[in-house]
């Protein structure tokens, strides 16, 4: 216990001399920046730098920033800032974007996530009909999708949630049709399942999306918008289901990680409740393609994402 208080002395010493003589906030580029020390503080967390990495760490979550660099990593899991963390004088300092969007929601959840009962859940298998998604020399995107949707779809109800389709067989669904169902069927949780297709070949692993936010630009476009949608009213659940997704698709499939990533992808833009886009894995790597087409890895994947649900359903009602 000694000890105990002794470490958080040092790290409190520690925390408060990297913070001596600089400022809390900055703006940079009309955007509004956070000393990451003062952030750490806020959030209660440990603060230290090795080297060029900077740690915000509490319990098993463990952020490490590179300055100039907007990729994050937590653990094994990258994470896409909104802006890449800028070191001035020594110091490193964070987006007040991704401080809100990013560290709030895991390390101060109950002031910053929308609490709310998860019941109903809306899978939506993508793609369907004339519109195949991508396609591998054995695997089409919209049958595999809508299979493991139905296989994860098994899994919830067993585990006593309600779990509803936007498609049950091949055809169409226009893309807003598929949020205004969501909506409709007053869902509690949106995941959108599809596969990815790259021309490089070697290209592989999981990448699991939520809504960029407002005011910063989404992981593959350069491109910033200021446009809040609906979904932007669930940030920091967004970003929670995400990086639960993610931790969980990559400890049960064992798939290389392509990180929680921000887009502002139609399906996610209008929705009324937490929602995400996960791509399961490359169909244009034969590897993949292969293991993809194993019914055996599908139930995995199936099994993934109820998991990755039920975590973020933890965490949830863990800050009520
Ligand atoms: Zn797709």
């Amino acid at each position: 216990m000694k000890l105990l208080k002794f470490l958080q002395i040092i790290l409190l010493l520690l925390t408060a001399a990297a913070l001596s003589g600089a400022k809390a906030t900055l703006i940079l580029k009309g955007k509004l920046y956070r000393h990451a020390g003062a952030v750490s503080r806020e959030l209660k967390c440990g603060y230290y730098v090795s080297g060029k990495n900077y740690c915000i760490a509490r319990g098993r979550e463990n952020f490490i920033f590179r300055p100039e660099r907007a990729d994050f990593r937590s653990s094994n899991i990258s994470v896409a800032g909104s802006f890449p963390a800028r070191q001035i004088g020594g110091h490193l300092y964070l987006s007040a974007i991704d401080v809100n969007t990013i560290l709030r929601p895991l390390f101060t959840p109950r002031q910053s996530i929308r609490r709310h009962g998860i019941r109903r859940i809306i899978l939506d298998p993508g793609h369907g009909g004339v519109d195949r998604g991508a396609a591998g020399k054995s695997i089409i995107e919209k049958k595999l999708v809508l299979q493991i949707a139905k296989r994860c779809a098994a899994i919830l109800t067993r585990c006593g949630y309600t779990c509803i389709l936007t498609r049950r067989g091949d055809y169409s669904v226009p893309l807003n049709q598929r949020t205004a169902f969501a909506n409709r069927s007053k869902g509690d949780l949106f995941v959108s399942l599809h596969c990815n297709a790259s021309t490089d070949r070697r290209a592989a692993g999981i990448e699991t999306y939520c809504l960029t936010p407002a005011g910063a630009s989404s992981t593959n476009q350069k491109k910033l918008s200021n446009t809040a949608f609906k979904g932007n009213a669930f940030d920091g659940n967004n970003f929670l289901l995400a990086f639960e997704m993610q931790r969980s698709m990559l400890l049960r499939t064992k798939g290389h990680d392509r990180g929680v990533r921000r887009g502002r992808f139609a399906v996610l833009r209008n929705l009324n409740m937490p929602g995400i886009l996960l791509e399961m894995g490359f169909v244009s790597n034969a590897a993949e393609e292969k293991k993809l087409a194993d019914p055996a890895y599908q139930e995995q994947i199936a099994r993934a994402i109820a998991v990755g649900i039920i975590s973020y359903h933890r965490r949830i009602y863990n800050c009520r």
